[in-house]
């Protein structure tokens, strides 16, 4: 009975697997016309000076309104993208879209807010990606560069060939903002930052999350503000939640702050809304 019962848990788990697998296919399958189905879209969240509370930034996050099964995370499907090759398409519409966005909210809100935008470094080692179409398509919608910046993770500096760091530059040469996203949650080697191939670095929310408990978080927090404002790089901290976070921030100098406590993601009618209500309230 017992060999039984194994043979019986083996095929459950072996059916499992094959379910996983078929999900995962069908989802890369759906993929592929999602952008021409109009299925993505960009929310975008509030970047905000910590003293003033002024939103001066906004991250563009990627939604997928799948017709079957709702709203889907980017954490779920961004990997996917990156395991088929969609990420090329799908960052390309992400660029366009946070880009028009940008030049939008340039004429609506008299030139204050940058967009920042993140990219896979799988789009980096792709021989795809097109920067000077891109930086042509800035050019067609008349948006400065500037307003512009791209998140990426201390993954892709590590391990940067030539042909990383030339892609790097021009962005940079363009004027586009480079950002380190998730700073210290990966490998944290520092002899990058030597090069200063960037512009902003953001404090990983899971330092954050136990600022006014967590000593040790604290006190390495702090080190990451100096260290980064010393470098030259603007700071700024993820996923701030609660009123005693904003204000330890605060006490260490950190300049700027992102999280729920000032909002979630909105789609993009709700936050120019939510600006709008922000610049009358001060
Ligand atoms: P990320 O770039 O680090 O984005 C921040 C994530 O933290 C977002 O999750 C945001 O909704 C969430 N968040 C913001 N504030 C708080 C907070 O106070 N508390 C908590 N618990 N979470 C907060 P989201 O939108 O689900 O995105 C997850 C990740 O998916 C992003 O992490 C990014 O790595 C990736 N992603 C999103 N959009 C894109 C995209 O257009 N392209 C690429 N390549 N990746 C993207
Ligand atoms: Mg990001
Ligand atoms: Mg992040
Ligand atoms: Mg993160």
């Amino acid at each position: 009975a017992s060999k039984e019962l194994g043979r019986n848990r083996l095929s459950y788990f072996t059916q499992a697997l094959h379910d996983e697998a078929r999900n995962r296919l069908q989802l890369i399958n759906d993929m592929r016309s999602a952008i021409e189905n109009k299925q993505f879209e960009l929310h975008f969240q509030p970047i905000t000076k910590l003293v003033s509370g002024r939103i001066c930034k906004a991250e563009a996050l990627i939604r997928w309104h799948h017709p079957e099964r709702g709203m889907i995370s980017p954490a779920e499907f961004i990997p996917l993208a990156e395991e088929s090759g969609l990420i090329v398409s799908i960052g390309d519409w992400v660029f366009r879209e946070a880009a028009a966005t940008a030049k939008r909210w340039c004429e609506l809100f008299n030139h204050e807010l940058q967009i920042s935008l993140n990219m896979s470094p799988l789009q980096f080692q792709s021989n795809q990606l097109n920067i000077e179409h891109w930086l042509a398509y800035l050019q067609t919608i008349k948006l400065e560069a500037r307003f512009l910046s791209i998140e990426i993770t201390e993954g892709l500096l590590l391990n940067a060939n030539d042909d990383v760091k030339n892609k790097l530059l021009q962005f940079r040469d363009a004027g586009i903002d480079v950002a380190i996203d998730d700073f210290g949650v990966g490998y944290s080697a520092l002899s990058y930052l030597r090069h200063l191939d960037i512009d902003q670095l953001k404090i990983d929310r899971s330092f954050i999350q136990n600022l006014d408990t967590a000593q040790s978080d604290l006190v390495l927090t702090e080190a990451i503000v100096i260290m980064a404002q010393k470098l030259g790089l603007k700071v700024i901290a993820e996923g701030i939640e609660t009123e005693a976070q904003r204000q330890l921030l605060l006490d260490i100098g950190c300049d700027y702050g992102q999280g729920y406590l000032f909002s979630r993601p909105l789609p993009a009618a709700a936050f120019e809304a939510f600006f709008i209500s922000m610049q009358n309230s001060d």
